[in-house]
């Protein structure tokens, strides 16, 4: 979910907090309310699901351990699809009742189709996420020296709402490609295997930071500040940027310019893990909103045999600041994708007319974590209206940029229910919460969107906490979407 201090300043947070007065119990539901009686989902398992909760989080962990990127879910994404069947779109001929196809979008993007018995024109049903996370990217000229100690630092750009301060002191890799003017394309990855070397922002020491204690909480650390030691060993003839700089040429055949045409971010080397004695919390970088991602992919890849309507995964790119570019859910990837298979079930016939009719029958579960209730800062939300990590699938209402309709909500919510799936409801403190997904791009279409998720403690930290009750039934949530009548 993106939140783009921008947009939405954080005075406007700060002074909600103040307004806040009473300590709120969340768990003091009104008398006589329905939502009183909610219980938690690990009270409503049955059988082996408990289990099935655990395994399905130990997957949901080996991926988010590699997919630390975009790019690296795209390509985890496309091992994944590749061994469950799915094909890469190549041919018109490919589009048929059950086919499994693979639509990529250069490297960073794509979308999983099973198509159905029926053509897309009657409609179809898709799950779109985003795969990106916060993260902070380097400068085109990305090595200098420290003003002084010695070091040199890598320059940087932070990508996505952040709180800067949680970036300092946390072990960082260094994950991307680069491409050069003769055609190679170079992955880059140092910090994740065992024994890498890491990239680490440093903070000051509580000994000597009086002058900064005045700071205030979204400045602890400024943009500029956010910057890595990348070395420290100088050279006998040479300063300690030109080694940095000889190490990194050596180690990929590269020239210091080539570091204008790179994708390259520092993100959290931190390995998923469980969260409390109960193991009943993952803790992961990167869950916003990749855990979205994970059970959007797994589910239509668990769609067995020709379903009625087309069954699609849409995972997109960029959406943490805006959904730019051209892998973003802003760009016309995902009409591209309709045009493609639309275009090859009406062959010669085909017309923009019948793109039209296949995106206004579509309809979208417009998937994306949300901000959990914290246990800690419970007046930031208000209770009454808000999501508990282990409390169900969120219908998310009054985010930003887009709502579901009443009647659309209607029918989510009977697929909810006719799957026994506990689900909740979320919208945020009013003039103080908020945050957009990638739903309004596709309501731009006249898609039919709902906008779901599941809620997080920490999200856009370096490290965010899911319930694995609510992953695995937001998980079975979108099988029972894709099957349903
Ligand atoms: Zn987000």
């Amino acid at each position: 979910m993106e939140w783009n201090c921008r947009l939405k300043s954080w005075a406007c947070w700060a002074l909600g907090s103040l307004i806040a007065t009473t300590a709120l119990a969340q768990d003091s539901a009104p008398n006589g309310s329905a939502w009183g009686s909610k219980k938690s989902s690990w009270l409503l398992l049955q059988g082996g699901q408990r289990e099935d909760v655990f395994a399905f989080a130990e997957r949901l962990k080996d991926y988010l351990n590699v997919a630390r990127t975009a790019q690296t879910s795209t390509t985890e994404l496309l091992r994944m699809a590749k061994a469950a069947g799915f094909a890469e779109f190549t041919r018109p001929d490919q589009v048929k009742p059950g086919a499994r196809l693979i639509l990529p979008a250069r490297e960073r993007a794509l979308v999983l189709a099973v198509i159905g018995s029926r053509p897309l024109t009657e409609g179809s049903r898709l799950v779109g996420t985003h795969h990106d996370s916060p993260h902070i990217d380097l400068k085109p000229r990305p090595v200098v020296p420290a003003a002084q100690g010695g070091l040199a630092l890598f320059k940087t750009m932070y990508y996505g709402g952040i709180k800067k301060h949680q970036w300092a002191n946390v072990p960082l890799a260094l994950v991307g490609r680069i491409d050069t003017p003769d055609g190679r394309h170079i992955d880059v990855s140092i910090g994740l295997a065992p024994g890498d070397p890491v990239f680490v922002i440093g903070d000051n020491a509580p000994h000597s930071d009086r002058d900064l204690r005045t700071r205030t909480y979204q400045d602890v650390f400024k943009g500029e500040e956010l910057d890595p030691v990348v070395g420290s060993v100088p050279a006998e003839k040479s300063g300690v940027v030109a080694e940095v700089l000889r190490a990194l040429k050596d180690k990929y055949a590269i020239q210091e310019e080539d570091f204008v045409s790179a994708d390259l971010q520092l993100v959290p080397a931190t390995l998923p893990r469980d969260v409390g004695i109960d193991r009943g919390l993952l803790g992961a970088y990167g869950q916003d909103d990749r855990l979205s991602t994970y059970c959007a992919a797994q589910a239509v890849m668990a769609v067995a045999g020709t379903p009625a309507l087309t069954a699609l995964a849409y995972v997109s790119n960029f959406e943490e600041v805006g959904s730019i570019n051209n892998t973003g859910a802003a760009s016309q990837v995902l009409n591209g994708v309709y045009a493609r298979l639309v275009g090859a079930q009406r062959a010669g016939a085909y017309s923009d007319l019948d793109l039209r009719q296949a995106l206004r029958r579509a309809q979208v579960v417009s998937a994306d974590t949300n901000d959990g209730l914290n246990p800690l800062f419970p007046e930031t939300s208000e209770p009454s209206n808000s999501a508990k990590v282990g409390y169900g699938v969120t219908i998310k209402r009054y985010g930003r940029g887009f709502d579901a309709n009443s009647e659309y909500t209607a029918f989510v919510r009977g697929i909810l229910d006719r799957a026994g799936i506990p689900w909740q409801t979320q919208t945020p403190k009013v003039d103080v919460g908020g945050g957009g997904t990638i739903g309004g791009f596709m309501s731009r279409e006249e898609m039919e969107v709902i906008d779901l998720g599941v809620p997080l403690i920490s999200m856009h930290s370096t490290f965010e906490m899911s319930s694995k009750v609510d992953a695995w039934n937001f998980f079975r949530f979108m099988k029972a979407f894709y099957a349903a009548p």
